[in-house]
């Protein structure tokens, strides 16, 4: 199936970090200020849960637990209905095959039924239900180099729901909140207050969790996911490294997002790479060879390669221009083939006006709170107006047309062209007001996909640069 087809075009998805995925590490903490983030940094240190907590078959079903698990069970749903679920059975069957694979055999979890799914959320994010759910945005997906680094992803995840971490996070947490003060914590969490659908969803239905997740565990089972992930990863044969790399890697951050608080509190990047290179240090001196490792990336792209062009599509949705360009070109670098080239070619356009990079001075702290701020007051199109009537935006417009028109007429040209590269020719004039050639290209749209979904959307365009000469 053409990953095209699978695209749907649906509302843009700005999920918010969830689960403390490694990328915060953390399954951390709310920003510092908030009475509940307050209350939450009080509650951590005085809980006692133990480094290691107890492994499973001790694990003692209560009532609280037997809720939790109800709430998740209807989550799953929601996720699903809401259509937030990538539908693609080839990815959803690697992604089972991989997680799958890093579990002991024959391991039976009382209440648990393993299911990998992936998220149609262009933020990288991962998070575990404690009913065995495991969720991987697609934005994480399209990040990752190999499928080295889907395992340590994916292991960390299993490991907390292995060792019950939600249930036992869940109780401690349980008696100290009160619904309404989650909303209010996720709402003061959500940068702009506006909480993505995945946040919104899960605060509705499983309030709880979204605590036992995004609030989350503490620094202890973080770590015993980290290390507990390590030896999955040894036993299943896939080198620990990548544990190290994927965390280098989520530490990247392509849009200037203030999500930098969760570090507060909480394990640093730095420290986490720290004890885990110190962990394997002793247990593994094997370091893949780089061949290797190349051969690796290639398998994991072309299995990928729907689920990325997916995301690419879901981050212009989002607004996250910067991360779609990013993601594109290595996928043109991986494989330059005609829809590849589409795709770069839709984020340089989309990109517009603004940088491919953000500069060192946007990356501070306090500028990603001022963006932040601009974004909730500034739609998508105001903000390119703004930056288009400065000199700096002019050449940056200037610069991304034009590697946007040379990589669509390279998708025409190539080998098996993709016809909405015509119809992304014709957005492209439509916007520089070449009006002619603008029509030109959007009938050669129309001729070559007669059956696309968008033909009225198209053909309205037609009429309309008719119109006006
Ligand atoms: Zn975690």
């Amino acid at each position: 199936m053409s990953s095209l087809s699978i695209l749907k075009r649906g509302r843009s998805l700005i999920i918010r970090l969830f689960c403390v995925s490694l990328l915060t590490s953390v399954c951390g903490v709310g920003p510092k200020g908030t009475a509940t983030a307050a209350l939450l940094r009080q509650d951590q240190t005085q809980t006692t849960i133990k480094p290691q907590s107890p492994a499973n078959e001790e694990f003692k079903f209560e009532k609280v637990d037997l809720e939790l698990l109800e709430q998740v069970n209807l989550l799953d749903r929601r996720f699903e209905r809401e259509g937030l679920v990538l539908d693609d059975q080839a990815t959803v069957a690697y992604l089972n095959r991989v997680g799958k694979s890093l579990l002991p055999r024959g391991l039976k979890l009382e209440n648990v039924s393993w299911n990998f799914r992936a998220l149609r959320d262009p933020q990288p994010n991962a998070f575990a239900l404690p009913n065995g759910s495991i969720y991987v945005s697609t934005g994480l997906l399209a990040l990752m180099d190999n499928e080295s680094q889907l395992a340590a992803i994916l292991a960390h995840e299993l490991t907390h729901v292995l060792r019950r971490h939600s249930y036992l996070q869940n109780r401690s947490n349980r008696k100290k909140f009160l619904t309404m003060n989650i909303i209010a914590a996720v709402g003061a969490y959500a940068p702009g207050g506006v909480a993505g659908a995945v946040i919104t969803i899960a605060t509705a239905v499983a309030p709880f969790i979204v605590i036992a997740t995004m609030y989350g565990y503490s620094r202890d089972l973080e770590r015993e996911a980290d290390l507990k992930g390590i030896d999955m990863m040894l036993a299943a044969e896939y080198p620990p490294e990548e544990m190290v790399n994927v965390m280098r890697l989520l530490n990247k951050d392509i849009e200037g997002e203030n999500i930098r608080f969760f570090y507060n509190d909480h394990p640093a990047l730095d420290e986490r790479i720290k004890y885990l290179s110190s962990y394997l240090g002793a247990r593994a001196d094997v370091v893949t060879p780089q061949m290797e490792l190349n051969r690796e990336k290639a398998a994991y792209f072309r299995k990928m390669e729907p689920a990325m062009r997916h995301d690419i599509q879901l981050s212009i949705n989002g607004g996250r221009f910067r991360s779609a360009v990013f993601l594109a070109d290595r996928l043109v670098d991986f494989y330059p083939d005609s829809e590849n080239l589409f795709w770069l070619a839709e984020a340089y356009r989309t990109l517009g006006p603004r940088t491919e990079q953000l500069a060192e001075k946007e990356l501070t702290n306090s500028a990603k709170k001022d963006a932040a701020k601009k974004r909730e007051k500034r739609t998508v199109e105001e903000e390119e107006r703004e930056l288009l009537a400065t000199p700096a935006g002019q050449e940056n417009w200037k610069l991304h047309e034009k590697k946007a028109e040379e990589l669509y007429l390279q998708a025409t040209t190539r080998e098996n062209p993709v016809a909405v590269a015509h119809r992304g020719l014709g957005m492209l004039y439509e916007k520089l007001g070449r009006s002619n050639e603008a029509v030109t290209e959007y009938q050669k749209y129309l001729e070559l996909a007669p059956a696309a979904l968008d033909r009225e959307r198209i053909q309205k365009h037609v009429e309309a640069l008719r119109r006006t000469p």
